[in-house]
């Protein structure tokens, strides 16, 4: 099972970005499990898809 990131970037100002209800020693998620994400700096909320090619780095 894939193991979510502890952190993305924020599409939006670039800031960190946080999961929502899993911290990493929680360990791997099921794929296709929806986690939400909340960024520290503008608190937009982000719903990765476990499992997926993360969209970073544009
Ligand atoms: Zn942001």
């Amino acid at each position: 099972m894939p193991l979510p990131d502890a952190e993305i970037t924020c599409v939006d100002c670039g800031g960190a970005c946080y999961p929502l209800g899993w911290h990493p020693e929680d360990g791997e998620l099921e794929a296709g499990t929806v986690l939400p994400y909340r960024c520290r700096d503008c608190m937009d909320r982000w719903d990765i898809v476990i499992g997926e090619e993360a969209d970073e780095g544009w």
